[in-house]
């Protein structure tokens, strides 16, 4: 009796608690899921709605600067920040299939 009454509450309060729990993420975060939305981010729920995370698809781009090895520092004698990078230690992807600029 006992478990029949637990799934049944399972069943009907889960969902109920789910939807109220996705809807007050929505509420709490609308301003900035707007801005997300608007700058081309994407944005990734978590904890039923009550969490997010927010990327600049943007980072795909970077790359680790191969001069370097990302350190951003010259190994060479002349030491200094990497002239390829300039002491980032990273670069930028312009197009899929050629690496980088500054
Ligand atoms: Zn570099």
């Amino acid at each position: 009796m006992f478990q029949i009454i637990t799934q049944q509450l399972k069943k009907s309060l889960l969902p109920w608690l789910e939807e109220r729990t996705r809807r007050a993420g929505a509420a709490l975060f609308a301003k900035p899921d707007a801005w997300a939305v608007r700058s081309g981010w994407t944005i990734t729920q978590r904890r039923g709605g009550l969490s997010r995370t927010y990327r600049d698809p943007r980072f795909d781009l970077l790359i680790r600067c191969t001069s370097c090895g990302g350190s951003g520092f010259n190994h060479t004698a002349a030491r200094g920040a990497c002239p390829t990078c300039g002491g980032s230690g990273r670069l930028v992807r312009t197009t899929h299939a050629e690496p980088a600029r500054r």
